[in-house]
């Protein structure tokens, strides 16, 4: 059997399930081929916090691309309710910046600046202001920001939504079928063979997460960078005891409906290590129970670890290949997948269809490989 299709997507995480549905919306047929069950790797690990600061190493098009999708979600996610009923936890609830050491609130001023330099909208909390809006939070920390737009998505909710939607609009999904390599005439990619069997499309979409580095490479071309994991536990305290998205450092607590509260995450550079340690556990219930010392007597109901997908110079890769027809990139997305997967998708369609780009992502074409200037990928995590 084969199969034969406008577009084939390979790798049905959240960035292959928002562009089957940006397809099919446009009248575009597409397959996606996953190897598992989709969005069951990072796009389902993900704490779903939508969210952008700037800072230094944030300035320029990456916080500029997050921030155009992070205004594109509110809309979608009631589409996406009105088509497939599903609620996808679309919830404003607002983020906290911690500044507990000397350090940060000597920064501050500086790091207030940055935010309403880029139109972010930020208040400094008083240590009054900060009892008040989270008054389970340790005395010990008197000052911090408020970010009244931070919201957050139910990742296993937001993309069911998004891939029952591309299902209904007409994408089809083959799961348990992995990509083992392409099928090329000249310099075009016309199709892709599985562990199932071959398959055609006028265009191949690379959009496998971490995966995608090695698949590139049997193009002979180049997506360099590498997993990093990070792993999550899920509290549960009926008590309620965190209201917003409470951030400090890699640390961030992000409390749902229901008194669950999200604490992630860790940051390892381990390869595809599939498990959860002691360590990483130890190390996010250690930073929660600081920052909220009731959390003590809260229940671990949970812990999980996903793969992010980061590339050397840690900006995405979306776009095609010099030299290489009927093949686009969508990946790289590292810690912004979720918040990046509608405004990914929105211009890898209109790519397609040639129309005006809903944002410039030149900057983050395939092809400034040999320009690219190292993040230090070397084994490591952020533990000790
Ligand atoms: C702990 C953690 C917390 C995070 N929190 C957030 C957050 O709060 N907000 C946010 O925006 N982002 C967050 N992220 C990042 C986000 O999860 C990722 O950027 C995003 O999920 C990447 O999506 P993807 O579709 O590119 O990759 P993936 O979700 O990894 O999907 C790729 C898919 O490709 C499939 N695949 C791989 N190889 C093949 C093959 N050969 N053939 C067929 N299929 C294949 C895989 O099975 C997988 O399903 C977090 C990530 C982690 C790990």
């Amino acid at each position: 059997m084969s199969i034969q299709t406008e577009v084939l997507i390979v790798g049905g995480g959240v960035i292959g399930c928002a562009i089957a549905r940006e397809l099919a919306q446009e009248g575009i047929s597409s397959t996606i081929l996953e190897r598992g069950e989709p969005c069951r790797e990072a796009s389902w690990a993900a704490a779903g916090a939508l969210i952008a600061r700037a800072n230094e190493a944030e300035e320029g098009p990456l916080l500029a691309f997050k921030q155009q999708s992070l205004g594109m979600f509110e809309d979608l996610c009631s589409e996406l309710r009105e088509e497939t009923g599903i609620d996808s936890g679309f919830r404003k609830t607002g983020g906290i910046d911690l500044f507990p050491t000397e350090e940060d609130i000597a920064q501050s001023e500086e790091f207030l600046g940055w935010q309403r330099k880029y139109g972010i909208e930020v208040e400094r909390l008083s240590a009054s202001d900060l009892r008040r809006m989270e008054p389970n939070l340790t005395d010990e920390i008197e000052h911090g920001a408020l970010f009244p737009k931070f919201t957050q998505v139910r990742t296993p909710w937001f993309t069911r939504a998004l891939l029952t939607s591309a299902l209904k609009k007409g994408a089809k999904l083959e799961t348990h079928t992995e990509v083992l390599g392409f099928i090329t005439e000249g310099d075009r990619v016309v199709g892709v063979k599985t562990d199932r069997e071959e398959c055609f499309a006028d265009t191949v979409i690379l959009a496998a997460g971490p995966w995608s580095q090695a698949l590139s490479q049997l193009l002979g071309r180049e997506i360099p960078g590498v997993p990093v994991k990070g792993q999550i536990i899920l509290l549960n305290d009926r008590s309620r005891p965190v209201e917003h998205i409470v951030h400090y450092g890699k640390t961030y607590l992000t409390p749902r409906d229901e008194g669950r509260i999200v604490v992630g995450s860790t940051e390892e550079w381990v390869g595809f290590q599939r498990r959860n340690t002691l360590e990483g556990i130890a190390h996010l219930l250690t930073s929660a129970k600081g920052f909220f010392p009731c959390l003590d007597k809260s229940s671990v109901e949970d812990v999980w670890h996903g793969f992010r997908p980061l590339t050397l110079d840690g900006l995405p890769f979306i776009g095609p290949f010099e030299g290489l027809e009927g093949f686009l990139c969508a990946t790289g997305h590292y810690r912004s997948g979720i918040i990046l997967s509608p405004i990914t998708a929105r211009v890898v369609a209109e790519s397609m269809l040639g129309k005006p780009l809903s944002f410039d992502v030149s900057p983050f074409t395939p092809n400034r490989v040999h320009q690219m200037e190292g993040i230090d990928l070397s084994p490591r995590s952020d533990l000790h």
